[in-house]
């Protein structure tokens, strides 16, 4: 894939380009590049040539595949339900989440990695891309985005772990929008904007409700400013309550945010399934939505990794072809409006929120294809949130964004292929090598958590109904459970 996506991501006419083998053991391949050249990118879906300065850079290249399922043990959070913004740096009050460590970037940040791909050349108008750093302002993810050949993307809207931020500067906004049409984006279809963690719409207690009113109806106010249309969040948990009762209160501060704000859509993720969250199952979002007055301002993202865990298959053509026609009967596709694009470490059904890296995981490659060739998926924002963290050379964990830009094209390159090809056996069975050794520690754990619920279940039998499960500050306002089980 590195190969591949190397040539792919290579632009159309180069003046020097140097390869250097490092060490055999580390199968590093460093590409230098000092350059103007010439890149076909897609403009508001149209294909343009344009100039692309690239600096005198070394390109640190992807860890061979031999090595990647190491690297991938590295024993940071792994998903981007949990991404970590460079804003959060100056984060100085406590909040729930753990501090975020300092990042570090492979490269320079503002190194393209990959040429966009002009979404008239693909069979299908796919727009796919991941949840890039706005760190600086909202307005460097425009960039961000481009520099791994993203043809949509996320972002957070602010720092997602702090209850205040500045208010957008009137120079932000305008930024915002000179880069948008500059690198033709459109900021109403195709970028979609994460809420934040602290947020928890079914929050029961008034003053807390109301801060999580606040800080929601901002973001929104943020999206109109800039533009944005599409407006993604967990629906919370119910804290214990009765899941009717939580989902009610999450209907009621949609509707009082829609009518605070004029055009913006509320975009509900599904979730996992662990503890007291609600959206796992299609009928909670469904009932969500049947107590939206304006459905117009409602929507659904699909999370992959989250509808696997939670217990819909999507692996196969077969499972797929289910899963999105319950997924219509009980939600109806009008509703769905975005997807997170994430494999599963964790085995199905398992309720565990652990994205891997796109056919390294239980939902493998074919998942993707399904995805890449359902027509009625055209023109929706496709967003990563795979890991990309590796550890560097002292031990340190260091964001390698190479590896959304080569997921970015390995997604494309499934449009309109034919899956029962050799090339496509090969290619799935090496990443599932890859992924092998986490799928094994994962699967583990889970059959051992299952063994002791099972024990549990039985001695605990003399009592009718199990005590509900105490829950943490952070479970209150996350699904993520991957940092007990990130080592
Ligand atoms: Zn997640
Ligand atoms: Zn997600």
């Amino acid at each position: 894939m590195v190969r591949q996506s190397l040539r792919n991501a290579k632009p159309a006419t180069t003046t020097t380009t140097t390869t250097t083998t490092t060490t055999a053991k580390t199968a590093v391949t460093a590409v230098k590049v000092d350059k103007t050249v010439s890149a076909k990118v897609a403009v508001n879906g149209r294909v343009k040539t344009e100039k692309v300065e690239t600096k005198k850079t070394t390109v640190s290249k992807r860890k061979a595949a031999s090595t990647d399922a190491a690297a991938a043990d590295h024993g940071d959070p792994d998903h981007v339900c949990a991404v970590k913004d460079e804003d959060d740096d100056d984060v100085d009050e406590k909040v729930k989440k753990p501090a975020a460590k300092k990042r570090k970037t492979k490269g320079d940040d503002n190194m393209p990695l990959a040429a966009r791909t002009a979404v008239t050349s693909l069979k299908r108008a796919m727009f796919i891309g991941a949840h890039v750093s706005g760190a600086g302002g909202v307005q460097n993810s425009i960039q961000n985005a481009a520099n791994i050949g993203a043809n949509s993307f996320a972002v957070f809207l602010k720092s997602q772990r702090k209850w205040q931020s500045p208010p957008l500067a009137a120079d932000t906004k305008k930024e915002f929008h000179a880069l948008l049409k500059q690198h033709g984006y459109d900021a109403a279809q195709h970028i979609l904007p994460h809420g934040s963690y602290l947020v928890n719409l079914a929050q029961a207690d008034q003053a807390k409700a109301d801060q999580a009113y606040d800080n929601f109806l901002d973001d929104l106010k943020r999206c109109e400013a800039l533009g944005i249309q599409l407006y993604n969040f967990h629906p919370g948990s119910t804290g214990g309550a009765p899941m009717d009762a939580a989902v009610s209160r999450i209907a009621a501060q949609l509707n009082r945010s829609h009518k605070a704000t004029k055009s913006v859509i509320t975009v509900i993720e599904n979730m996992c399934g662990s503890g007291n969250v609600v959206g796992s199952r299609f009928e909670e979002l469904r009932d969500i939505i049947s107590l939206v007055d304006d459905k117009s301002r409602v929507g659904v993202c699909i999370d992959t990794c989250h509808a696997f865990a939670a217990g819909y298959d999507l692996s196969s053509p077969k499972a797929f072809a289910e899963t999105m026609a319950h997924f219509d009967d009980i939600v109806g596709i009008e509703y769905l409006k975005a997807f997170h694009l994430n494999d599963s470490k964790a085995p199905f059904g398992s309720h565990r929120d652990l994205h891997a890296n796109i056919g390294t995981g239980f939902l493998g490659l074919r998942a993707f294809h399904n995805i890449m060739n359902h027509a009625p998926f055209e023109n929706l924002p496709m967003v990563l949130e795979t890991p990309i963290d590796e550890k560097g050379p002292d031990g340190k964990s260091v964001e390698n964004r190479q590896i959304w830009a080569d997921e970015i094209k390995l997604l494309e390159s499934l449009i309109g292929m034919d899956a029962d090809t050799p090339e496509f056996a090969a290619k799935e069975a090496e990443l599932q090598a890859r992924g092998a050794a986490e799928r094994d520690k994962i699967q583990d754990q889970v059959d051992k958590k299952a063994e002791k619920d099972a024990k549990k279940g039985s001695k605990a039998k003399p009592k009718a109904k199990a005590a509900p499960k105490k829950r943490t500050k952070k479970e209150e306002t996350d699904d993520d459970d991957d940092d007990e089980d990130s080592d």
